[in-house]
């Protein structure tokens, strides 16, 4: 049995606003779940009926297999970390980790060692004796986790815990979740609006999308079994290219070119005439002609160095894309160029139900 069972859960406000439609996930203890998606998709709100902050208005959400709607946030044994780790500016890390357990009324000597072994994890053990405005941000977020993990729950909820921090930060504290995670095997659920959080830190995400969600898997699934264009779109970096168009002869065409879409699909035959989407990633691509693949001649538009690879922009007729290339393979801007697109990584989507065919 699943530890944590989402069973048809929908979320109206009072207000009438249709936020969360019919969510449905079974949780395993230790799993770290990542829900992701643009912003107002109901990944928050879906977080809060977890937490029992939020009431669940249609559906069922079970705990080790038992009903747990109408329990309280401490009947359910869940710490929440949220973007905003308001700590108590007058006490010290030590008091501000200590906290809960103090309010509880836990023994001295078992706070002082649980707190010890928090601050060991979170690596804070040399600031305890600080007060919060002498700690970097984050310093003072891993303040809120420690806070949160020394409860020792069953449920550990983070609510966009990195956005306060810088784009160092952010990696840094990102790797040390996955450490803490590491450390205690608690079953976690962590909202980002960030794919590159979702991709790294989850051994499953669920993608939403206007109260809907989209897909669950693992990051690999994800990215190479994309259920639809939006999946396909937001998992990725840069994101994948598409390319609408009409279905001609079995045919689709980008720019001047003809792809043959019955090498990648041999029924292809009823999608004549229809509008059809094909994907590639950009780091997919090859410069040059190769065999088993498709051939676009296209132009060079732009660059953008990044290191190891370059970002190209090319166009072909009016179609636009992102090639992910070595830096040394870097074209000439205006250049005419041709790439070559394995078909292992093409994807075709139908264009009106948007999902993957094949
Ligand atoms: P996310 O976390 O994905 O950014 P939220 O779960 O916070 O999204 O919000 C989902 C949708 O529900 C948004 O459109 C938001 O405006 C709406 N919403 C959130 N809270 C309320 C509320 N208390 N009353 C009405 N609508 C709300």
């Amino acid at each position: 049995m699943a530890y944590l069972t989402l069973k048809n859960i929908n979320k109206i406000y009072p207000n009438g606003y249709h936020a969360v439609h019919n969510f449905n996930l079974e949780i395993e203890k230790g799993e770290f779940v990542v829900f992701v998606g643009p912003s107002g998709c109901g990944k928050s709100t879906t977080l809060r009926m977890i937490a029992g902050l939020e009431d669940i208005s249609n559906g069922e959400f079970l705990i080790n297999g038992k009903r747990a709607n109408e329990m309280g946030p401490r009947e359910r044994e869940v710490a929440m970390v949220f973007q905003s780790y308001a700590l108590y500016p007058q006490m010290t890390v030590y008091d501000n980790i200590a906290f809960g357990l103090t309010l509880q009324g836990v023994d001295e000597d078992v706070i002082e060692q649980r707190v010890q072994n928090t601050a060991r994890i979170l690596g804070l053990t040399e600031y305890l004796d600080r007060l919060p405005r002498a700690l970097s941000g984050g310093q003072r977020q891993r303040v809120a986790i420690g806070r949160a993990i020394i409860r020792k729950v069953g449920i550990f909820l983070m609510d966009e815990p990195l956005s306060n921090l810088d784009a160092k930060q952010r990696v840094t504290m990102r790797y040390e979740i996955a450490q803490i995670h590491r450390e205690t095997g608690a079953t976690t659920i962590y909202v980002t609006h960030d794919q590159t959080e979702a991709m790294t830190l989850a051994d499953r995400i669920v993608v939403m999308k206007d109260g809907y969600v989209q897909q669950i898997g693992t990051p690999y699934e994800l990215y190479y079994k994309p259920a639809n264009v939006f999946v396909a779109g937001f998992i990725g970096e840069p994101p994948m290219n598409f390319v609408r168009g009409t279905v001609k002869g079995g045919c689709l065409a980008m720019g001047g070119n003809a792809l043959d879409l019955s090498r990648k699909l041999p029924d292809i035959g009823k999608y004549e005439g229809k509008e059809i989407v094909l994907g590639f990633r950009p780091e997919a691509v090859a410069l040059g002609e190769h065999e088993d693949g498709y051939h676009i001649a296209c132009r060079v538009e732009l660059t953008e160095m990044l290191g190891d690879n370059t970002n190209v922009y090319v166009t072909a007729g009016d179609t636009q894309a992102i090639l992910k290339i070595d830096s040394h393979d870097t074209p000439q801007t205006d250049a005419d160029i041709t790439f070559s697109i394995p078909l292992e990584s093409v994807y075709l989507f139908d264009a009106e139900t948007e999902n993957v065919i094949g």
